[in-house]
């Protein structure tokens, strides 16, 4: 007898393949039938002919502190993810020492977002080695599947404390970094992520920890992947990090290496393809690199309290240290805003390269300024014969810093995407679920791929669509018969309807701890999602009281 069977399903499998229309049966939280499913079972569901498709897998999320108090990811699960990868660019929340779960909390919510009161009050501390934390999501619970990254950020603090953000490591304080990187792999970690961002600070504009690390130690730190013989590296990379670079880090490890952030500027329009080449060129001399590119626009809604838009800039860099009233005196200075304007115009691969046209007044706190809501800065610059850094500054002021700003920074350009997309080389990701809160929400991007890139544009077949969705991550990470609908694997299923299939609007709630705020977008056109043969949300939603029915991963393919 099967537990549930699901008939009259497009069953799309994963691989890429066309997809066949039948019935699945599933039975201990596995798939045990696919095609032709007859036997009886407990409980059974007509598709009316949606498609069914293995569930979504995010390979790149930052839900480590989240997950702690929301053991569902809300919304990942709600749209369509069953399995996600925690602690990417080295930011995780173990090994964390209990003197340093301030500064970890601080600088989390710089740098990814998050807001303070929420994780000092939301936090679950039951732990303080990468094993407990582990063994602590498991004794939890967890909703989806999820394996973590070892993340660079915490081993530097766990080992040089304080000067984790201030120095380079001795070779002493390297060996023991590589025998906590040792010691988490062994206990379930996914692999070894880091950063070498311009763009990830932590409090007070410090640079996170792992921005310290000197070449040797991202060279000593790889190897351990060597010895232990499986795993993943991640890395976000700086403008100036070469991909070379990044092969050499590669081919010590004998690893799969995960390269963030491709993002399309338009200012800098060939680099990410010349990125994207070198890595095919490398993988060619039998590396194994991808590219993780994002099939969403980067928008970011912002106010100058929390102006992360322009903190790649080096001018911006001792503002992030300033109290309110210095801040306020300094975006007044005329001085500043020269220099401000001078590294705008030297073009570079960033954020935000001055496209003034892009950034947009959303919200204004005095109702005089109505008229200005939804209006591009340059065009309203040009109106007032002035320049729009000026406006931009003076208008903030004029309404104490809380007009809020919308820029639609990088990935806009649909054509380029879709190229990048399609680039046999990159791996789609980069949704950032977990983190960005009050700035963007793309947890959807499955959905979005599905419906906006596949259906809408055609860019890539729904298939196609599909399979970078799942066996693409599933291979790379070495995941666990997840990511194919295939006889034995695990019933991680995702069912929806092709013709409606998206994300809905962008909206704020106020579900965090501390009534804490973040963006979210509902699902469009999904009609159940199933973790390991357990449904969680229907066409209504999530549904109320699930069981946690996810697996903490903790063995990964070699
Ligand atoms: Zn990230």
């Amino acid at each position: 007898m099967l537990d549930l069977r699901i008939d009259n399903a497009e069953i799309y499998d994963g691989t890429g393949a066309r997809p066949i229309n039948g019935s699945l049966g599933i039975k201990s939280g596995r798939i045990v039938a696919i095609g032709e499913a007859k036997n009886d079972a407990k409980e059974l569901l007509d598709a009316n002919g949606l498609a069914l498709m293995p569930g979504i897998i995010d390979n790149h999320t930052h839900y480590d502190a989240q997950i702690t108090w929301d053991p569902f990811v809300n919304p990942s699960t709600s749209l369509g993810v069953t399995t996600i990868v925690m602690g990417n660019c080295g930011f995780t929340i173990a090994p964390c020492r209990p003197a340093d779960r301030d500064l970890t909390i601080r600088n989390l919510t710089h740098v990814e977002g998050m807001p303070l009161k929420s994780l000092q009050e939301g936090i679950n501390w039951g732990f303080e080695s990468f094993a407990e934390y582990m063994d602590m999501l498991v004794k939890k619970g967890v909703g989806p599947n999820v394996a973590v990254f070892c993340g660079h950020s915490s081993i530097r603090t766990y080992v040089l404390g304080d000067d984790a953000h201030k120095r380079t490591a001795t070779q002493r304080e390297v060996r023991q970094m590589k025998e906590i990187l040792r010691e988490a792999l062994r206990a379930g970690a996914c692999g070894f992520s880091t950063t070498r961002s311009g763009q990830h600070n932590g409090e007070a504009g410090i640079p996170m920890p792992s921005r310290l690390a000197d070449f040797d130690e991202l060279q000593e730190l790889s190897r351990v992947l060597k010895d232990v013989g499986y795993g993943t590296l991640m890395m976000t990379k700086g403008g100036d990090t070469s991909i070379q670079e990044i092969e050499h880090l590669a081919s010590i490890s004998g690893r799969p290496y995960l390269i963030a952030a491709l993002l399309h500027s338009p200012m800098t329009p060939e680099k990410t393809f010349n990125d994207l080449e070198e890595i095919a060129g490398a993988n060619e001399r039998g590396s194994n690199l991808y590219g993780a590119v994002s099939p969403c626009p980067l928008t970011m809604e912002f106010t100058m309290h929390e102006p992360y838009l322009f903190e790649g800039l080096k001018v911006w860099n001792p503002l992030m240290k300033m109290n309110e009233s210095e801040f306020k005196k300094t975006i007044r200075d005329k001085k500043f805003r020269e220099k401000m304007r001078s590294e705008l115009s030297i073009r570079a691969y960033r954020i935000f390269n001055g496209e003034w046209n892009k950034v947009k007044v959303t919200q204004v706190s005095n109702k005089d300024n109505l008229t200005l809501e939804g209006r591009d800065l340059a065009s309203i610059a040009k109106k007032e014969g002035c320049d729009p850094l000026d406006y931009m500054f003076d208008l903030a002021l004029a309404e104490n810093l809380d007009t809020m700003f919308t820029a639609t920074v990088m990935n806009s350009d649909e054509k380029a995407v879709g190229r990048m997309i399609n680039h046999e080389n990159a791996l789609v990701s980069l949704s950032d679920a977990g983190a960005h809160l009050t700035f963007f929400c793309d947890a959807g991007y499955g959905l979005h791929l599905l419906g906006h890139w596949s259906r809408d544009l055609g860019v890539l077949s729904l298939s196609h669509a599909i399979k970078k969705l799942t066996s693409d991550p599933s291979k790379v990470f070495g995941i666990q018969k997840r990511g194919e609908i295939k006889l034995d694997y695990w019933a991680d299923l995702l069912l929806f309807d092709p013709e409606t299939v998206g994300r809905g609007e962008l909206s704020r709630v106020h579900d965090l701890p501390a009534d804490g705020s973040r963006l979210t977008t509902p699902a469009r056109g999904v009609h159940g999602v199933w973790i390991n043969g357990t449904m969680i949300a229907d066409h209504k939603g999530m549904i109320p009281h699930a069981p946690t029915a996810g697996s903490v991963l903790r063995s990964f393919d070699p």
